[in-house]
């Protein structure tokens, strides 16, 4: 029988994060294995345009993934395409389960399988999910071409993608629950000089309407005054935010209220050999430049902890001899 492969680093997401740390651990030589459940790239894919990754002006969101990937790959990173459904920390080697019924054992892994939209959760926004509801504009935009669009949130995020719909809509509703926009000065001031774009301040929808075809308008409440009306649009764009994915995260890793992993410096959580990088992790920005210096450092540092550790185990074998 096949002996079983022992990994030196299982890195469990495959975007920014995830991809740069495999381009790490092969260039320090280390006997790695990347898994991502869906295509490799992550939330990144789903970003209209990238316009501040250092050295690349403008590119789309799938483009600068592919690059990311492709890149991993020449290094000849393996990668497996399945779903992790449980990570187990061991004294000598942590194991991570996948759908597939594979155990993967390894001697470190690097969280970084980032976030997912955050949700409404208003009335008929998940019945009406792929109906006139979306959270990504490079995905559906196309669909709402010269009809009426309404974008929830005041992020970077939510302005990126009204600038980008006011391209392809009739008519773009910015819906913003507070009178002061999160997202970067210079996505605001693209936003205000959009005619295409209507901004509504203090406002925030308590539920979208829909008929048999579809959304049909958003029901709103002015957070001020308490007003209430219905606003008829074709389709809502909600860009609220975004969770942590830290279901897998195993007991005993640190983390904040939030979810989101602790670390120390060199990016290794509580348990010792489990590092995280990107999104999951508690960072002060959500950046996709910041998640590949994060995947770099956990690689550097799995790469010094599985070195370590492999030297100690020589050391303790002589001893014993
Ligand atoms: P975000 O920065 O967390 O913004 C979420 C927005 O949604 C906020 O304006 C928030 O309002 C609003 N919001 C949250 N819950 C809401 C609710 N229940 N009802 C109504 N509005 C609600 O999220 P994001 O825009 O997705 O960005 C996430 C991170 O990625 C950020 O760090 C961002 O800078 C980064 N990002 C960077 C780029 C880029 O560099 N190209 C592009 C996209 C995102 P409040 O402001 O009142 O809290």
């Amino acid at each position: 029988m096949a002996q079983k492969k022992t990994y030196d680093v299982v890195i469990i997401g495959g975007g920014p994060a995830g991809l740069a740390a495999g381009i790490y651990v092969k260039r320090a030589a280390l006997e790695a294995v990347l898994v991502e459940k869906g295509v490799p790239g992550g939330q990144v894919c789903i970003t209209k345009g990238v316009e501040n990754y250092p050295g690349i002006m403008d590119i789309s969101g799938f483009d600068l993934s592919d690059k990311f990937f492709q890149h991993a790959k020449s290094y000849e990173l393996e990668t497996i395409q399945d779903e992790v459904t449980a990570i187990e920390p061991g004294a000598e080697l942590h194991s991570v389960r996948l759908a597939g019924g594979e155990v993967i054992e390894a001697h470190s892994i690097i969280l970084a399988a980032g976030g997912t939209a955050r949700k409404l959760n208003v009335p008929g926004e998940i019945e009406n999910f792929g109906r006139g509801v979306s959270y990504c504009a490079t995905c559906d935009g196309f669909f709402f071409r010269q009809k009426v669009v309404c974008v929830i949130g005041g992020g970077d995020t939510a302005l990126e993608d009204a600038l980008y719909l006011a391209k392809i809509a009739k008519h773009v509703y910015l819906i913003h629950r507070r009178d002061e926009f999160r997202g970067s000065k210079i996505l605001q001031q693209r936003i205000f000089a959009e005619p295409a774009v209507e901004i509504i301040l203090n406002t925030v929808p308590t539920s979208i309407l829909a008929d048999e075809s579809g959304v049909r308008a958003v029901a709103l409440k002015n957070t001020r005054t308490g007003d209430q009306r219905e606003l008829p649009v074709d389709g809502a764009f909600i860009f609220v935010g975004f969770s942590p994915n830290s279901g897998l995260v195993p007991a005993g890793v640190a983390m904040n209220d939030a979810g989101y992993v602790l670390t120390d410096d060199k990016l290794e959580t509580s348990i010792p050999g489990i590092f995280c990088a990107g999104d999951l992790r508690q960072n002060f920005a959500k950046q996709i430049v910041i998640a590949t210096s994060e995947g770099c450092i956990a690689a550097l540092a799995a790469a010094r902890y599985v070195e370590t550790k492999k030297a100690h185990g020589k050391l303790a074998a002589l001893v014993s001899k």
